[in-house]
């Protein structure tokens, strides 16, 4: 689909000898005009359109990747009766979707996460109030007692009763974008990232007095993405929190084959280097895009420029080659 990481997807197949397409809305094909790494551009009006799209789709015998606005434009629900052929695990959708078993999952997974507050009253330090469904962190806000709460709440959001409050943890996020193959059967690091957010990242430009007078509110609606390198001696700590939730969610109920191919931690590090984990993604991410030439870590390990969106190609290609296609799709 035509937005998010697919020109990174294209390119990554087309690098592994594989031809590909790209499903555009209209507005969105001068991108895939102008960036040459799609075999052929097919345009539609709306997302409507949808199972005409996928019949077409199974004709060619095209393997859907999914991202995280094809899975936002169709909702979970058109994904899991989809019959294309699909990259990655649909059953994973739902503990990624739902905030309490994604908790539960990272729980089990020996992950150290932000504290939730079940009721306002309960509050008794910093905290950020999420919305669920908030587009890309727009509407979040902090504050720390009940009675802060109430008063951001009832004069801004009134009307919206689906939020968590979350420990609002002071540190350094990091994205840490992981491939497991089931092919291989080994888990990669593949790069990390941190996100450049409106107005978060330009607060810090004015004056505190002058924020005040402002009366600017922080908000966390992301724009790009800068890659990031972490200090070596963390690593060691991210692959274990990765393996960890690879295993876990094999045992999940209901969760198909489990956790496979890209998928992404999203952690706040602390000033005592205590990594907190706020949210995971089970599919690729667009904090992965700085790296269509490949990041310092695949560099240690490839020997050609590898992005996530090759990893995929490439999980498939040898997933063919092998006679075991049937096991990386959802
Ligand atoms: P999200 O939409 O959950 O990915 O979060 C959007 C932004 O809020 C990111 O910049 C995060 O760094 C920040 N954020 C989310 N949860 C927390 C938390 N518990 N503590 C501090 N910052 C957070």
């Amino acid at each position: 689909m035509g937005s998010h990481s697919a020109l990174q997807i294209l390119k990554g197949a087309r690098d592994e000898g594989m031809r590909n397409l790209v499903i555009c809305k209209k507005g969105m094909e001068r991108v895939y005009k102008t960036y040459p790494v799609a075999d052929e551009i097919i345009t539609v009006d709306s997302w409507d359109e949808w199972e005409g799209l996928e019949k077409e789709l199974m004709k060619r015998k095209a393997i859907i990747i999914p991202h995280g606005s094809f899975v936002s434009y169709l909702g979970p629900e058109r994904v899991k009766k989809m019959k294309a052929m699909y990259y990655g695990t649909k059953e994973i959708l739902e503990w990624e979707s739902d905030r309490d078993m994604e908790r539960q999952w990272l729980l089990k997974s020996g992950l150290l996460l932000p504290k939730v507050f079940e009721r306002p009253e309960d509050i008794d330090r910093p905290v950020i109030i999420k919305f669920h469904g908030a587009g890309g962190g727009f509407g979040y806000f902090v504050v720390k007692s009940a009675e802060q709460f109430y008063e951001v709440k009832n004069r801004k959001y009134p009307d919206e009763n689906d939020f968590v409050i979350q420990e609002y943890i002071v540190g350094a996020p990091l994205y840490i974008h992981y491939f497991y193959s089931p092919i291989t059967r080994e888990l990669e690091i593949m790069s990390m990232d941190k996100r450049y957010e409106s107005n978060a990242d330009s607060i810090g430009r004015i004056r505190a007095e002058d924020q005040l007078a402002a009366n600017i509110h922080t908000s966390y609606t992301i724009v790009g993405n800068i890659p990031v390198v972490v200090r070596e001696s963390l690593l060691p700590q991210l692959f274990t929190m990765g393996q960890q939730v690879v295993k876990v969610s094999k045992r999940l109920p209901r969760a198909g084959k489990g956790l496979f191919g890209p998928f992404c931690l999203e952690a706040i590090i602390t000033r005592k280097l205590e990594i907190y984990v706020f949210e995971i993604s089970a599919r690729i991410v667009a904090g992965t895009n700085p790296f269509i030439e490949g990041s310092p870590y695949t560099a240690l390990k490839y020997d050609v420029p590898m992005s996530t969106g090759r990893r995929i190609a490439r999980d498939i290609k040898q997933a063919i080659e092998k006679g075991r296609l049937k096991e990386i799709l959802g």
